[in-house]
């Protein structure tokens, strides 16, 4: 059993289909083991964003990131982090496959609807980085 972080980005939370998303998750198999709606600072998404400080989307992504709420998730499941992206699609939703959370949400590359964890490691950091012990509830 893995855990990986995922969250509903402020242009999925802004077109209302955040149960629509909980349930592509659930329907693969993943269980919702923690759940927050919060509004992040500059601050935090420049922090969760660090690796890429250096592209040229970063003040970009960090701006629409901090445009409205998200739903951070904490997921379960076998081979949560991988099944995650699988579920998410391609970063580009005009190269994600039919059926993907992209595909279906996204409206740019980088207005994608969903963030996943992209390895193991990571989402251990992720996770913590939203989440204390108790507040995720595996089962
Ligand atoms: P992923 O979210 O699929 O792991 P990355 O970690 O590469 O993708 O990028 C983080 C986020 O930055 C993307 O989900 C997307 O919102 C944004 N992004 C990535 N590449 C671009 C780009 N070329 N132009 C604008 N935004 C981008
Ligand atoms: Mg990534």
């Amino acid at each position: 059993m893995q855990q990986t972080l995922s969250i509903i980005k402020p242009d999925a939370i802004e077109k209302n289909v955040i149960g629509k998303i909980l349930a592509r998750f659930e329907e693969n198999g993943l269980k919702i083991i923690a759940a927050k709606m919060l509004h992040l600072t500059e601050e935090k998404a420049k922090k969760f964003y660090m690796v890429h400080k250096e592209k040229p989307f970063y003040m970009d992504l960090v701006k629409f990131m901090t445009s409205g709420p998200v739903l951070v998730l904490a997921l379960q499941g076998k081979e949560a982090v991988k099944k995650c992206r699988e579920i998410m699609g391609a970063t580009n939703f005009k190269d994600a496959k039919e059926g993907t959370i992209r595909k279906d949400f996204a409206s740019s590359i980088e207005r994608n609807a969903v963030h996943g964890s992209d390895s193991l490691e990571n989402a251990k950091i992720e996770v913590s980085f939203f989440f204390n012990n108790n507040e995720i509830f595996p089962r």
